[in-house]
């Protein structure tokens, strides 16, 4: 096995990591972790450390570290046939199964899923899906699609650019132009503090219905939303939001994708985010919780009425051209598989409700009253804690002082990994499904200690 010190040289001189800030981590400014196994909510890295994973890798090992049941359907995939392609109506067992099994857990009006190996490449069939459906229609305006200010929907072309992060634009000449972007929808970071929660949302409603008669509802071809705002701050939508969106969108025939990458099988505590607040999309995003990461794997559900006109455009103009090499890939499929019966035959998403309410609630009585912390959100197994200079008139901090990273780093000290999100002094957590209330606790009590350390 190699030392530390040339792993540590080798991480440095050849591996070009993803969100990283490349110089300081070349010259060895910055920290190199290298992990070497994980069991339930903890990993451990090559130093022996044993940490406890609070944001389940990047939301997405849902069912938690070290499963065997995904491990070994993984390895019997690889002995029997570790690869074929999906082309021209090829398929293995564990593809076609996992197809029936997610449009068995997923909204009534799904029709069929189409695999790919990421959220990113998911949103990009998205698009194309969409672009076509509309050229089928002969509407060949109708192609922009919305997308929300803080949303978050990859890291490609197109999805780089709906994704509402100014971290991911700059300097990418992105968004390109097919995409339009709208309201946040982020109660706590309204512009006039005296609004009610339903006053906020009819302002996010009149400043849709503004872009949409600006844009032309024939030039708009969807409407793509998580559920809840993940990478963007962890944010519930505002009571009868989707409600009020959904309405919008219907009056305009406008299309609704759901990004459910972090909300799909069960990070709410229930299967979909679309049923938790009775979104009816036309296209829904799978990716991370489909095989908990055991293996690349991500999906588009495409509903009935979108099927409809793809079918249409395929008997008029020949076979679809779109496709990944590895679309639908057998070991990806059958760690799919496991990986719902795993959730199925150990009641995890009920176990994710019951905790995930009490990490909640415990976050809200530890800090509830810290006079820097100005929200406590979540659902389900999502939970963030929003920091502020000072509560009255809610004063943020100065993003140069960095708040949000120095309290995620005061936590990592103590052993438990959270996320300092990317815009806004905000840690977010997103532990694995099967969290128990012990470990519920140590995240909120050591949480507690790493405010008081850095904030007093
Ligand atoms: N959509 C959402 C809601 C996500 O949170 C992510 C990733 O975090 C993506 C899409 C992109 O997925 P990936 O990183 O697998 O490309």
């Amino acid at each position: 096995m190699l030392k530390n010190d040339q792993l540590d040289q080798w991480d440095r001189d050849n591996f070009f990591h993803p969100s990283t800030h490349l110089g300081q981590f070349a010259r060895g400014e910055a920290p190199n972790r290298v992990i070497t196994g994980g069991q339930g909510c903890h990993i451990t890295d090559r130093e022996g450390t044993r940490l406890l994973d609070a944001f389940a890798g990047l939301y997405c090992v849902n069912v938690g570290y070290g499963r065997t049941e995904i491990a070994d359907a993984i390895a019997e995939q690889a002995h029997e046939l570790a690869y074929y392609h999906a082309y021209v109506g090829h398929g293995t067992e564990a593809s076609i199964t996992l197809a029936k099994m997610i449009l068995d857990r997923a909204p009534d009006n799904m029709s069929k899923v189409y695999f790919g190996l990421g959220g990113s490449d998911a949103n990009e069939t998205n698009v194309k899906l969409i672009w076509y459906y509309n050229n089928i229609l002969g509407r060949p305006e109708k192609k922009k699609i919305i997308s929300r200010w803080r949303g978050y929907h990859g890291s490609g072309l197109v999805t780089g650019s709906l994704t509402g992060l100014e971290l991911f634009h700059k300097k990418f000449d992105l968004p390109l132009a097919q995409v339009v972007h709208t309201d946040a929808p982020y109660y706590f970071r309204r512009d006039d503090l005296d609004q009610t929660e339903e006053q906020f949302v009819a302002q996010c409603v009149a400043s849709l219905e503004e872009l949409i008669e600006r844009e032309g509802a024939d030039t708009i071809a969807a409407f793509i939303g998580e559920p809840v705002l993940g990478t963007g701050g962890i944010v519930p939508p505002p009571a009868g939001y989707w409600e009020a969106i959904q309405q919008v969108l219907d009056r305009h025939d406008i299309l609704l994708i759901a990004d459910e990458v972090v909300t799909g099988f069960g990070r709410l505590g229930s299967m979909f985010g679309s049923d938790h607040y009775g979104m009816r999309p036309d296209i829904i995003t799978i990716a991370k919780g489909l095989t908990s990461a055991y293996a690349p794997l991500s999906g588009s559900i495409v509903s009935d009425k979108v099927w409809q006109v793809l079918e249409q455009g395929t008997d008029e103009n020949g076979p679809i051209g779109h496709g990944w090499t590895y679309s639908a890939h057998p070991i990806g499929a059958a760690a799919g598989v496991a990986n719902l019966k795993l959730l199925d035959d150990l009641n995890l998403i009920t176990n994710n409700h019951e905790v995930g309410g009490y990490l909640n609630k415990a976050m809200a009585d530890a800090l509830g009253d810290h006079a820097n912390v100005g929200d406590i959100r979540g659902e389900g197994m999502l939970c963030a804690v929003e920091f502020v200079k000072q509560r009255d008139g809610r004063q943020f901090f100065d993003a140069s002082d960095k708040v949000g990273p120095q309290i995620a780093a005061a936590l990592l000290e103590q052993g438990v990994i959270a996320r300092a999100m990317p815009q806004g002094d905000i840690l977010g957590f997103a532990p694995p499904f099967c969290l128990t209330r012990e470990e519920a606790d140590e995240v909120v009590g050591k949480t507690a200690k790493a405010v008081q350390a850095v904030l007093g």
